[in-house]
């Protein structure tokens, strides 16, 4: 059987060590996860109630509209229902967009390093891809709208990226916008937007009007604590979200999955207290760099940067040893660094205190 030939450039996704795994590997006890930038204090105790409830009913198949969560959803974000399209994360999301737009002949513009999943579905589409490198972790937004041309369908911008944690302002997001041709879709993934505090992150669905060809990505899988529920959302013009519907498959976000995140927005007291937690997590590894001379990315989001200077993988398993799992930064295009994610107080003090003895 021959699969399409650009499958073969692809390798599987590789999910990080399961607790038990490693627990098994080196015999340990006790092992902290710090790697998928997931909530240290899981999601609201709402959650749990609203799903209860709702395994009354699996054998039935979920509304594949979405319809509850459409309206609770709409209402949260200020815009209509119909400009709404949900999925099995964003990550679906991601999915839909490349193949309603992408194909070969055309091209597609992201940042490098970021997200891996743009380029992944770039690949399966056949689509060329343009990655520009980012300066200083930062896009290079110049460069990207320079590098747009008339076969160019899609540009990624990662806000904040990951994994760099770092953010593009309401300003230079702006400014990118109008240098975008209208018939290019540009997207702005905020996967993080709960955690960001930065006064000057934009206000991107209220330039939804002003800009009919940008598409905001959103989900429930990081602050509101709801990863294993797979429901991620876009946010965009009601045309262009009328013309990728179709590509979506009927059933994508599941019966548990749409009652746990109404259940979860309307609990915002929730995500602010993890917020405000997550900033002071923050600081504990900030003061942990500025102790060690260690140099990061100030962060928006619940993970981390370090560049530790050393072999990243290295570093990687001597700390899978000792039983915490975090993320090499060599897979993720900077292997002298560790991405990561903020646990509780104690997660990372724990992970501090095994670092400052390795180092
Ligand atoms: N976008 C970004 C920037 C992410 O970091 C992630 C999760 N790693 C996703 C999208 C996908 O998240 P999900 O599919 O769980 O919504």
């Amino acid at each position: 059987m021959e699969v399409k030939e650009q499958l073969k450039s692809l390798k599987p996704y590789e999910p990080g060590k399961p607790i038990e795994q490693v627990k098994e590997q080196f015999g340990l006890t006790k092992v902290i996860k710090l790697a998928s930038n997931e909530n240290p204090y899981g999601c609201s105790d709402k959650v749990k109630q609203a799903i209860q409830e709702e395994l009354e009913s699996l054998a039935i198949y979920p509304d594949g509209y979405s319809a509850e969560l459409r309206k609770q959803v709409a209402k949260h974000v200020g815009v209509k229902e119909n400009q709404l399209i949900f999925g099995n994360g964003s990550d679906n999301i991601i999915q839909i967009l490349s193949r309603s737009l992408l194909s070969e002949g055309f091209n597609t513009v992201m940042a490098s390093p970021s997200f891996s999943q743009y380029r992944h579905n770039a690949v399966i589409e056949n689509a060329e891809i343009r990655e520009i490198e980012l300066v200083d972790g930062r896009h290079n937004l110049d460069k990207m709208a320079d590098s747009i041309d008339s076969k160019t369908k899609i540009v990624w911008l990662c806000n904040p990226n990951n994994p760099t944690g770092v953010y593009i302002s309401e300003e230079e997001l702006i400014n990118f916008l109008n240098k975008v041709p209208k018939d290019v879709l540009v997207v702005s993934d905020e996967a993080y937007y709960e955690y960001v505090t930065a006064e000057d992150y934009p206000n991107s669905v209220a330039l939804l009007d002003q800009f009919p060809n940008l598409l905001i990505l959103r989900t429930f899988s990081k602050a509101y604590g709801l990863a294993a529920l797979r429901v991620g959302y876009g946010i965009g013009n009601e045309e262009l979200i009328r013309l990728i519907e179709p590509a979506r498959e009927p059933f994508n976000t599941n019966r548990l999955g749409q009652k746990a995140a109404i259940a979860a927005l309307n609990d915002q007291t929730f995500i602010e207290t993890c917020k405000k937690l997550n900033r002071e997590g923050l600081k504990q590894y900030y003061d942990f760099c500025e102790q060690f001379g260690l140099e990061y990315f100030p962060s928006q989001t619940n993970f981390i940067l370090i560049d530790f200077q050393r072999d990243a993988d290295e570093l990687f398993q001597k700390l899978l040893e000792k039983g915490f799992i975090v993320r090499s930064g060599k897979a993720l295009g900077f292997p002298t660094s560790l991405r990561i994610t903020v646990g509780t107080e104690e997660e990372n003090e724990a992970l501090i205190q095994t670092l400052r003895e390795l180092l």
